[in-house]
């Protein structure tokens, strides 16, 4: 097999000189008007290995990413308690969809829709003395070694004026007795959650406590309980892409969770954590060329959960 490092820009080069490039997101002006040309990779291997490509050292907002983090930390906090909140069951809808939400009586079907995203804030709400958002901070930064990841504090006001939807969510969330805290503390905590920004070479490093079961080759035991960080890597295979997840299986193979900023992290168990960026989406909202980019790297080195 060729080098890691030559794999990795091959891959940009060759996702870079496709034609469709995607959308990008039109939720926020400061998203609607990234450059499509942008595309940047970075994997870390189990033995600390870093190959990184094109802009990989470009921050980008992590939008619904840091779903990941927040559950990481709802996990850690309440153990099994948090399903009792919100459950593991793919949606088969967009992110913001409402209409599961009325059928199953204000239970989000999973922690990565915007749903069940926002009760795991309301959760976190209880420790976080009201900076949840701050609390995902310092876990990213104590993955990511780097003290610059931050909140990016333009996108966060943004979002918050036009987060219709999502204040609907929490709205319909609580009128079914799910959400302990005000409504505008879950949407600002949120929001503010969403607009963590960092370069997809400090969120490969990350993720890596998920190809550990919950350990961190640097920073050390991120989740005590290992099955914890399996049922994150299992609702990312399920759940992750929204109601792209089925097809995104099919063509990577590989647990991964996106962001309408054109983010994507993967995770091949035991061999790698990986970030791709790149703010072109398809029309499920993930990253056309970052999709592209994950597919192509898991067939040239053979990383499946499948086999
Ligand atoms: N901030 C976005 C929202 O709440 C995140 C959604 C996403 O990345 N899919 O709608």
């Amino acid at each position: 097999m060729p080098e890691l490092q030559d794999i990795v820009a091959q891959i940009v080069e060759e996702v870079r000189a496709e034609k469709d490039h995607g959308t990008a997101s039109d939720a926020l002006p400061q998203l609607a008007g990234a450059d499509l040309d942008k595309v940047g990779l970075a994997v870390v291997t189990a033995d600390c290995e870093v190959a990184v490509a094109g802009d990989a050292d470009e921050p980008f907002s992590l939008q619904s990413i840091s779903k990941v983090f927040s559950l990481t930390l709802a996990l850690e906090a309440y153990g099994e308690d948090v399903w009792k909140r919100v459950g593991r069951e793919p949606s088969g809808d967009p992110f913001n969809s409402i209409i599961d939400l009325e059928r199953h009586e204000g239970f989000p079907r999973n922690p990565f829709i915007n749903a069940g995203a926002l009760v795991v804030v309301d959760l976190l709400l209880d420790r976080a003395e009201g900076d949840e958002a701050d609390l995902v901070r310092s876990l990213l930064v104590r993955l990511a070694g780097d003290e610059n990841v931050r909140i990016d504090e333009e996108i966060a006001s943004s979002d918050a004026s036009s987060s219709y939807t999502n204040q609907a969510l929490a709205n319909f969330a609580k009128s079914f007795g799910n959400l302990n805290h005000s409504v505008d503390s879950v949407i600002e905590a949120y929001t503010r959650q969403c607009s963590l920004s960092l370069s997809s070479r400090d969120l490969a490093k990350a993720g890596r406590f998920l190809m550990n079961n919950g350990a961190d080759p640097e920073a050390g035991t991120i989740l005590a309980d290992g099955h914890s960080a399996r049922q994150i890597a299992s609702l990312m295979m399920t759940c992750g892409q929204y109601d792209g997840s089925g097809e995104f299986a099919a063509r990577v193979g590989l647990p991964a969770k996106s962001g309408i900023a054109g983010g994507i992290l993967a995770v091949a168990p035991r061999m790698a954590s990986i970030a791709v960026w790149s703010p072109g989406l398809d029309k499920n909202g993930n990253s056309m060329l970052g999709t592209l980019a994950l597919a192509k790297l898991s067939q040239r080195t053979g990383w499946s959960v499948f086999g």
